[in-house]
């Protein structure tokens, strides 16, 4: 086993979060804004100091590749550099220095690898600057598609294609990743669990399937002060109930199931009126498929009409559950045994690049502890020593994969 540098990741994380610092701790690095250039421009340099070839795709993905002895395609770790505005110094960046450190750890002990081993930064993760999230990886994966992503325009007005071309970093469309042994990606839970579990590491079974559902609730708008209540089509006292209703049948479902009613909008949305709208969201997720269809079932299942006001449920957009590669997997299960470190196997209630990649490489994810399980926000924080831990079980995994993998030319894991 090759343990990292705990200080020397530390430091790394520390200089990295220079780029885009906000003034309580945080960062703002908005995809290709000067300060997530600063970053890139720094991940080169890095990756170039370590003996690795770069290159640019066509959405400005960075692939820094270290040679192995073996010419075949690589075991790929990546992540993302960019965060939201007023985000933390953990999400996305710490799969990259991980994935640093994981090398420097190499040239420390003399290891030189068959296989050669990929760190890649995907360009716009977030979807916190231009829309959608998990942008560049969809692309590479067919999911969206280019053309589409170019016409994105931020809160400025500025394109994503004109924001690429600024960068300087668009690079040629057959750069793009295509073919790797695995994809291994580090980053934080973004969850309370691990740190409730006491656990050291999670291993990523895959991301939930998700639903999203718009509810429209239209009644009748008058007077607050004229119009008696047993006159009314209150849309807004139907959609309170409606809530409480599908709060209470969806807790029955399954205990592991998630749903949030996130969004509301109140229509004219004036205190002396009798609202004559209200349209509300629910965002449901859980990892097994027939839970999802009792979800949608009772979403689905609402009376048309109630009080005089008509009810609307429409399917704005869901995503099955990614599975990732369970021998992977496996492996970084070891890795986590042979270290002493705790683990607990989970699947990702956020959505990550890797659910996207692992459409065509055998993908799997690490987590590491989120203290409180704060993310997006600037008091987003992992111990350093998880931040190693997390670094530890990444080297050792890639080292097993390795070993495994460069037994036959062709891949021998599950898949
Ligand atoms: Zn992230």
């Amino acid at each position: 086993m090759y343990p990292c540098n705990r200080s020397r990741l530390q430091s790394l994380v520390e200089r990295f979060s220079q780029f885009g610092a906000t003034a309580n701790g945080g960062v703002t690095r908005l995809s290709l804004s000067k300060e997530d250039i600063l970053a890139r421009d720094c991940f080169i340099e890095i990756c170039k100091e370590l003996g690795m070839d770069i290159q640019t795709d066509d959405m400005a993905n960075i692939y820094a590749t270290l040679p192995g002895k073996k010419d075949c395609p690589p075991i790929v770790i990546g992540s993302h550099l960019d965060s939201v505005e007023k985000g933390g110094r953990f999400d996305g960046v710490l799969g990259i220095l991980t994935g640093i450190e994981a090398i420097r750890t190499l040239k420390d002990n003399d290891i030189e690898l068959d296989i050669p081993l990929m760190l890649v930064n995907f360009t716009n993760e977030e979807g916190a600057r231009f829309d959608p999230a998990m942008m560049s990886s969809g692309v590479i994966a067919s999911k969206f598609s280019r053309e589409k992503m170019l016409s994105s325009t931020d809160k400025n007005g500025i394109t994503f294609q004109e924001a690429l071309q600024a960068s300087g970093y668009e690079g040629e469309q057959e750069n793009r990743l295509t073919e790797a042994l695995a994809y291994i990606e580090l980053h934080i839970e973004q969850g309370p669990v691990l740190a409730a579990k006491q656990c050291d590491i999670g291993v990523v079974e895959g991301v939930l399937g998700m639903v999203c559902y718009e509810v429209t609730v239209t009644g009748e708008s008058n007077h607050a002060g004229t119009t008696p209540m047993s006159m009314r089509k209150d849309p807004m006292i139907v959609a309170s109930r409606l809530i409480s209703s599908l709060h209470e049948q969806l807790s029955k479902i399954d205990e592991e199931l998630v749903f949030t009613f996130g969004r509301m909008h109140v229509m004219p949305n004036i205190h002396t009126v009798i609202p004559n709208k209200v349209v509300f969201t629910i965002d449901s997720r859980h990892q097994s498929p027939e839970v999802m269809s009792q979800v949608e079932k009772v979403l689905t299942g609402v009376a048309s009409e109630e009080d005089g006001c008509l009810i609307r449920p429409v399917k704005l957009w869901g995503r099955e559950t990614v599975f990732f590669d369970e021998a992977i997997c496996n492996e970084v299960e070891k890795s986590c045994a042979d270290y002493g470190y705790s683990f607990h196997r989970m699947f990702s209630g956020a959505g990550h690049d890797a659910q996207y990649i692992a459409s065509f490489i055998p993908s799997a994810m690490i987590f590491v502890p989120s203290i409180g399980g704060k993310s997006h926000c600037e008091e987003e924080e992992t111990t350093f020593e998880d931040c190693a831990k997390g670094a530890d079980v990444l080297l050792e995994t890639v080292l097993a994969l390795q070993t495994k993998l460069s037994m036959g030319d062709r891949y021998t894991l599950s898949q």
